[in-house]
């Protein structure tokens, strides 16, 4: 059990490449901790400094309270579960299960001991005599999560540990993982470009781009304050339409002026109207959910919109369109399967309650 710290943790590589600025996340003992954000914005590179793969250039990074910069890989007491699970192919599971114990030179009972305790906790225990080629991807990945637990350690480190699985597979073992480590209690970062994962595993989310964090929070906090348009884009499936306005007040009403458009944002806008009084005039970014669009009659904050296309899901559909209220953009609008849409232009009706604000350079304002 272990709390993590990165203070302020800078990782340049030898060809410049910023990785990490000014990083800093404070990770609380037990805690599953999810680190999201497209390829290339750094994650892997934290879970690495962590695990003492690589130097950091600046900064610190501690474990409970001891500064570990300087410590090597197998004294950081760190397990770490990559998207690559190399099993050894010619060995068991039980040997595979062992194999890191008999690397750390621990006694037989000791290693049977925690063998049979990975193997009751991730339901392999009738698989034991099996070889790696015999078994499930699932039941594959399974046992590498079983190599890390054997060892017992204060910190476990997962690298996207379910991107090679198929999308069910992926689901189910999701709920697994989630299920184990709440029962085992390890202080856990976990790393995924998957926004659905990031939400549904993640006590709390650390979103990161180019290096940098966003925003930490709990998943429905990221969704329901985004601190900018980043987080407002990539959090949601689809993520929020963003389109540039400005704010007018209107007999004491606030409207979002959209070239030759406009809507009234309702008094129980997320944002307080005080607050948007002061916006008036400025440049924004308005931003409103898929789902925050219901569609409309002819009434007065109706926007028109040219369908472009239709995605059916089953249970809902996205629609996509353009508008000349967008600045060109396509946005998306979510809707119920039952609705059918017969034209391409129709109009929708943005509900005035949902509206989000940002700056000209993306800062959320509430
Ligand atoms: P993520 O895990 O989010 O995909 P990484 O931490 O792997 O991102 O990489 C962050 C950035 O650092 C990327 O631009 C990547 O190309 C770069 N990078 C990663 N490893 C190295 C390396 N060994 N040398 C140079 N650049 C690297």
């Amino acid at each position: 059990m272990a709390q993590v710290q990165f203070q302020h943790v800078y990782k340049t590589y030898d060809d410049g490449t910023q990785a990490l600025v000014d990083f800093d996340l404070q990770v609380q003992d037990g805690e599953f901790m999810v680190l999201v954000g497209s390829s290339g914005c750094g994650k892997s590179t934290a879970l690495r400094l962590l695990a003492g793969l690589e130097t950091l250039t600046a900064g610190n990074i501690l474990i409970d309270d001891d500064d570990i910069n300087d410590k090597p890989p197998q004294q950081r007491n760190i397990a770490m579960v990559f998207q690559n699970y190399a099993l050894y192919p010619h060995m068991t599971v039980r040997q595979n299960l062992a194999f890191p114990l008999k690397m750390m030179k621990r006694g037989r009972a000791d290693t049977e001991r925690r063998v049979q305790q990975a193997a009751a906790l991730l339901e392999l225990t009738a698989l034991l005599e099996r070889k790696p080629g015999q078994l499930s991807g699932g039941q594959r990945q399974r046992v590498a999560m079983g190599r890390a637990i054997v060892r017992e350690p204060r910190v476990f480190l997962m690298d996207e540990p379910l991107s090679n699985l198929d999308a069910r597979l992926r689901v189910s073992i999701r709920a697994d993982i989630a299920g184990l480590q709440k029962k085992m209690g390890t202080t856990t970062l976990y790393v995924t470009h998957d926004q659905v994962e990031a939400m549904t595993l993640g006590e709390r989310v650390a979103v990161m781009n180019e290096g940098r964090l966003q925003q930490l929070g709990a998943p429905q906090d990221l969704y329901e304050k985004p601190a900018n348009t980043f987080v407002a884009g990539f959090i949601g499936n689809p993520g929020m339409n963003l389109f540039s306005a400005q704010l007018a007040k209107v007999d004491n009403r606030i409207q979002v002026m959209l070239g030759d458009y406009k809507i009234t944002v309702s008094d129980t806008n997320v944002v307080a109207p005080d607050t948007l009084a002061s916006c008036t005039g400025q440049d924004l970014i308005v931003g409103l959910r898929p789902e925050s669009f219901i569609p409309g009659s002819g009434d007065d904050d109706t926007l028109p919109a040219r369908i472009s296309s239709v995605e059916t899901l089953g249970h809902e559909q996205l629609i996509y369109f353009t508008a000349p209220w967008s600045g060109g953009k396509t946005l998306v609008a979510r809707q119920g399967s039952l609705q059918h849409i017969a034209h391409h232009e129709v109009l929708l009706k943005p509900d005035t309650s949902q509206l989000y604000f940002f700056t000209a350079e993306g800062v959320a304002i509430y």
